[in-house]
């Protein structure tokens, strides 16, 4: 580990006169983007394949990104990256520009701390960690199922034990929550998350999110939420920001949550398009439908549940399916780390092996709680992953 950061470290040192950093500003888009520097359009964007293009408008304001000029001041590398886990790499190669989107590299840490309630477990895990979106994933998921107004007493304790992902010793991404533990009049209450990717209370039963977890009834995943996969047949790096639910033409789509619509239209690739924005700067999005249900417009109102249109293949798509996405403030994430219901019930199997990974998730708890654990210290280092992902990643 010493050593990688030594190697990273020479790496960034011979490059830094060269690489410069800069953040995409409020507004830009890819193309202004590309016009601005003076690069080929033909082959960074028209040229490329629609999931490609459709990469491209992931690019969010705030984002910090990387370019690499020679001596000639030519631009010779960049580096957007897009999520956590990948990066529009555009490099010169004789005299083209080439497009590829590769992985980000990094290092994940299993992570915990234990507190004492101050006032709301809010503003209590504010105050500890000065992390929001830890204090957000704590409360996204015991959202429905307690009554923190009621029932919360200063002085009570509080646990949590989560995944941070570091790049270079920089937190980035969203954390995920894997136990959390909340006292609250004596009584302690607990979340785990199962091999499954759902949450559970201590009895096995699924904790109930905001949103539904299944927005076509009876429907079966064809196709999962993943931020970079090595297509095999085109080699090369794609993502699929969302959820296919494969069903009959014509199956009934729910509203995944209360909200109002933003969007019943059209839209490209993604054909009949439903987006119903949520509390929280949620967002969710349904494509390729065969039509809409009847008064479902932009601006109108929708309940959790609530029919909203029909399962097509309109658009870009293959075959009869819904594709589903989530967004949080503009960024897809994965609708299965946000979204529970309260309907399973682990049995037989499933629950002893729940069992097993409840008691060593307890056995954890209970030792950062009689440790009073700290939220860990960071230091604060330079961004440097995407240098150097630019110095190892340049043969394409
Ligand atoms: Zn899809």
């Amino acid at each position: 580990m010493i050593r990688l950061f030594f190697i990273l470290l020479i790496t960034t040192t011979l490059f830094s006169s060269q690489v410069q950093r800069y953040r995409w500003a409020n507004g830009d888009t890819y193309l202004v983007f590309l016009e601005k520097l003076n690069l080929p359009m033909r082959s960074l964007y028209y040229n490329l394949d629609k999931d490609d293009q459709r990469l491209t408008e992931e690019m969010r304001a705030g984002i910090h990104y990387q370019i690499l000029r020679d001596d000639n001041k030519t631009i010779t590398q960049i580096l957007l990256p897009l999520n956590d886990e990948l990066q529009i790499h555009i490099y010169k190669k004789g005299d083209i520009y080439k497009f590829e989107p590769i992985p980000i590299i990094s290092t994940t840490k299993t992570e915990a701390f234990a507190t004492k309630i101050v006032s709301s477990p809010n503003y209590t895990i504010m105050k500890e960690t000065g992390s929001r979106k830890l204090a957000q994933i704590f409360t996204a998921n015991f959202r429905n199922s307690l009554n923190f107004k009621n029932d919360i007493r200063k002085g009570d304790d509080l646990v949590m034990i989560y995944e941070q992902k570091y790049r270079l010793g920089q937190i980035f991404s969203m954390p995920i929550l894997k136990v959390a533990m909340i006292e609250m009049r004596h009584k302690q209450h607990y979340i785990y998350l199962n091999d499954d990717s759902r949450y559970y209370d201590e009895k096995g039963h699924e904790v109930e999110g905001f949103l539904l977890a299944r927005p076509v009834r009876g429907a079966r995943i064809s196709s999962y939420f993943t931020k970079r996969r090595y297509h095999p047949v085109l080699h090369k790096w794609k993502a699929h920001l969302g959820i296919d639910y494969a069903a009959r033409r014509g199956t009934p789509i729910v509203a995944a949550g209360s909200g109002r619509i933003t969007y019943a239209a059209r839209m490209g690739s993604y054909g009949n398009l439903i987006k119903i924005r949520h509390a929280d700067g949620y967002e969710t999005r349904y494509a390729h439908l065969k039509s809409f249900r009847r008064g479902i417009r932009k601006g109108k109102y929708v309940k959790k549940g609530q029919t909203i249109g029909y399962v097509g293949t309109t658009g870009r798509s293959t075959g009869p399916h819904l594709h589903f996405e989530l967004r949080k403030r503009g960024r897809a994430i994965n609708p299965l780390r946000v979204v529970q219901v309260t309907t399973k019930k682990l049995k037989g199997k499933e629950y002893k092996a729940f069992i097993k990974l409840k008691k060593n998730y307890d056995e954890s708890v209970a030792l950062h709680l009689k440790n009073q654990t700290k939220y860990p210290k960071r230091a604060k280092f330079a961004d440097m992953c995407y240098i150097h992902s630019m110095s190892c990643d340049t043969d394409g």
